[in-house]
């Protein structure tokens, strides 16, 4: 273990020497200014420096200078820049070190008289980082034009480790002015973002606060602290296998797949060995934890590959727990005692660390960082609860054990609610609560109108977690299973046997219940991280779906005979995502038979029967109805492209995803001559868009003949209130009467027939 105090035994390395004497001004009394301001002199010294400075970040974006020695004292609390603005400024924000010979080639190069910088030549900047974050920037200068070496820049970014630990302690001068302003933290606050799950839950805040302080950072003894490191490596990896275990008897399927990936990198060699590597060069186990991870971080800020950012974020995670267990804690969520309903507030979390937090006591997720499809969302989403991303700045508006909604539905968290927005949430809870009661008690009775018409009502899923809720809704089967999802959760193309494997137990949970799979839908905004970016200026319409799929023949093959052998002779329905013309359905219908035609060669059951649709997605099928019809079983109509493809707007864009409606003339005469087309050629017809588990959508689609919707589980009891509540005969007549009547949206109107006939919306 090392120890605070001690001097460095002479004839060892300058970087050890230098990390030793950090350690005594870390040790010593003093303030944190104080302290700072003989680091800076210590540098200087140690690396022949004619200066060396220290900026730390004030609210706002600037850097002030903390600390300087050769630049003119009387700058220190002075000089300010903006991040971005000079050398300082482009290291804080590139979050990466810079070396330069001659700092006034530099473009970025910006002169500050009141610094007297002006004889210096070279210049090092290396960024003050904790965690992902920059927390300032250390310099040094000289007069000469000097390469530095290699080693000078690491020992710098090292001592820029111990800086900013000086900063997060806590103690530096007004460390509150240097975090974000506290202005108004008591206040009632709204803090939009984007929505990683629906739905309403309130708790008290806690703050997920991974990270541990670092005390010492520099090792008495090297062979001590790799022996530290490998327990505290071990004791990891033993407890992830215990979460491991834990998810597993508990059947949760998809967040154990990640774990399990997630424990894989937690043995991770290349990693394992870097931060071996580190604690060679003289550092504590935390310290070259910490080390190493600042790297990654650094890299990480610049990378948009979401694979790959994911993976970095893994080790961020990994690296927080190791840095637990050396501590002696087992998870950041043993570390206090929490509330019983919890808010887990972060500005990234892992999914094991979510799924430390354990049993029910999460009720929602706020997240400051985060996209709709990382492991977290997905296991947010396994867990039901409610989970709100990119809430900006949400870290140092909320207090641990602040009262905080979050409203999935409105992507939007409510900080402190004033007694009426508590008043209304609570109305709002006794409300969804009333009405689930009432929903599970229709889960038994038919989806059948006040006039005896049968619609049916099926589920939309992606999660072996989705299943179960067959049963509890009863919904009539799967009506869009989307294959994709199950990739996306895992680190690697899953193989044919791995797919046959997750579609037979599909197949053998859903029963007696039909389930409808869609081939792949990747491309766009559904990347599989493995296959590796394409880049696309327009994703939606680029190469995605059965585009892919025809143009990676294998990859669509080896879904398909997954599938078929999934089956094992039972009922099999597939169809195919994103079809625009004729010639791509004949194209994968034909990659299908081909799988038939193998199955029987190898003497394997082939489905008892085989429904093989295609999508209505693409408005250019619209003219290619009868011929289409011909060929496909069924068709199954995606609301949300096809509404993004028939009004150009884009449903990633919060600018124009909700700006057209689907009640709408153009979206529902699309639908009428969808519903006149199949009626003619006798095939049946779906919708499995998110309009379809939207009341007034669904009483349209109803009203003009549709008879199958699938759609969120959690929207099959109130479509089923309104399904029951209603008299289809008089609907369609009126809907046939308006039609043409209205230039705009339909929506206005049938909420006002809706209200007039009793029909429950
Ligand atoms: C749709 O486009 O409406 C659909 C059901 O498919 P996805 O949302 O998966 O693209
Ligand atoms: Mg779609």
């Amino acid at each position: 273990m090392a120890s605070k105090t001690g001097s460095a035994p002479p004839g060892i390395s300058p970087h050890r020497r230098l990390l030793a004497r950090l350690r005594d001004v870390m040790a010593g009394s003093g303030t944190a200014q104080a302290r700072l301001d003989k680091i800076v002199r210590l540098i200087a010294a140690e690396m022949v420096a004619e200066v060396c400075s220290c900026y730390l970040i004030r609210p706002g974006e600037t850097l002030e200078l903390f600390a300087t020695v050769g630049l003119n004292p009387e700058a220190v609390h002075r000089t300010r820049l903006r991040v971005g603005e000079g050398l300082v400024g482009a290291v804080a924000r590139s979050a990466e070190s810079m070396a330069l010979a001659d700092a006034r080639d530099h473009p970025a190069f910006a002169y500050r008289p009141e610094t007297g910088e002006d004889p210096y030549r070279s210049f090092v900047g290396v960024p003050i980082l904790r965690g992902s974050k920059v927390r300032g920037v250390l310099t040094i200068q000289n007069k000469i034009r000097r390469h530095y070496a290699e080693e000078e820049i690491e020992t710098l970014q090292t001592i820029a480790m111990v800086v900013a630990e000086l900063v997060a302690g806590g103690e530096m001068g007004g460390r509150t002015e240097l975090a974000s302003s506290d202005a108004g933290a008591a206040m009632p606050t709204r803090i939009g973002g984007t929505t990683l799950n629906g739905g309403l839950a309130q708790g008290l805040a806690v703050l997920h606060r991974p990270q541990v302080t670092i005390r010492e950072m520099v090792a008495d003894n090297i062979d001590d602290e790799l022996e530290r490191f490998g327990e505290a490596t071990r004791t990891m990896q033993s407890s992830l296998d215990q979460l491991v275990a834990r998810t597993r008897k508990a059947g949760i399927d998809e967040p154990r797949d990640i774990l399990e990936t997630f424990r894989m990198f937690a043995e991770d060699r290349g990693w394992l060995g870097r931060i071996a590597e580190a604690i060679r060069t003289g550092l504590t186990a935390e310290a070259a934890i910490q080390r190493v991870r600042n790297d990654m971080s650094a890299r990480m800020a610049h990378l948009t590959d979401p694979y790959i950012r994911e993976r970095l974020s893994d080790f961020e995670e990994l690296a927080n727990r190791l840095l637990m267990h050396l501590a002696g804690r087992t998870s950041a969520a043993s570390a206090e005692a929490l509330p019983d309903e919890i808010v887990l507030v972060a500005r990234s979390i892992g999914p094991a660390e979510l799924l430390d937090y354990g049993d029910g006591r999460i009720k929602a997720l706020v997240l400051e960082e985060g996209s709709a499809t990382s492991h977290v969302a997905i296991v947010a989403r396994a867990l039901d609860i409610p989970a709100v991303s990119r809430c900006a700045g949400v870290m140092s508006q909320v207090e641990p054990l602040d009262p905080v909604i979050v409203d999935g539905d409105n992507a939007q968290i409510l900080v402190r609610p004033a007694e009426d927005v508590q008043d209304l949430f609570n109305e709002n809870q006794a409300l969804r609560a009333r009405r689930r009661r009432e929903y599970a008690e229709l889960a038994d009775l038919p989806a059948e109108t006040r006039d005896g018409l049968r619609v049916s009502l099926a589920l939309n899923a992606g999660l072996l977690v989705d299943l179960p809720h067959l049963a509890e809704t009863g919904a009539d089967g799967i009506g869009l299973y989307r294959t994709e999802i199950p990739f996306m959760v895992r680190s690697a193309y899953p193989d044919v046997d791995a797919q046959t494997d997750l579609y037979a137990r599909v197949v053998a949970q859903a029963g007696d219940k039909p389930v409808v799979f869609r081939t792949l839908d990747i491309g766009g905004d559904k990347t599989l991280p493995y296959l590796g970016e394409v880049e696309q200026e327009n994703p939606a319409l680029g190469w995605r779906a059965v585009r892919i799929g025809l143009d990676r023949p294998a990859m669509l093959r080896q879904q398909l005979r997954a599938l078929v052998r999934g089956a094992a002779g039972r009922p099999l329905s597939i169809m195919f995502p994103m079809v625009a013309e004729i010639g791509e359905f004949d194209r994968a219908r034909s990659l299908l038979d081909a799988e038939l035609d193998r199955a029987r060669a190898e003497g394997r059951p082939t489905p008892s029967s085989l429904a093989v649709g295609s999508m209505v997605e693409v408005p250019a099928l619209m003219w290619q109805l009868p011929e289409l019809l011909r060929r496909a079983d069924f068709l199954a109509v995606g609301t949300n492209d096809l509404l993004q493809y028939l009004f150009a707007a884009d449903r990633a864009n919060p600018l124009t995803a909700g700006r057209y409606d689907p009640l709408s003339p153009p979206f529902l005469s699309v639908i009428d001559q969808l519903v006149q087309a199949c009626r003619a050629a006798g095939k049946p017809l779906s919708v499995c868009g998110e309009a379809a588990g939207r009341p007034v959508e669904a009483l349209a689609l109803i009203g003009l003949g549709v008879r199958a919707l699938s759609m969120a589980p959690g929207s099959v009891g109130r479509i089923k209130a309104m399904v029951r509540s209603l008299e289809v005969g008089p609907l369609a007549d009126y809907l046939r009467m308006m039609t043409g009547r209205s230039a705009s949206s339909m929506r206005p109107a049938l909420l006002a027939y809706a209200r007039d006939h009793g029909i429950s919306i």
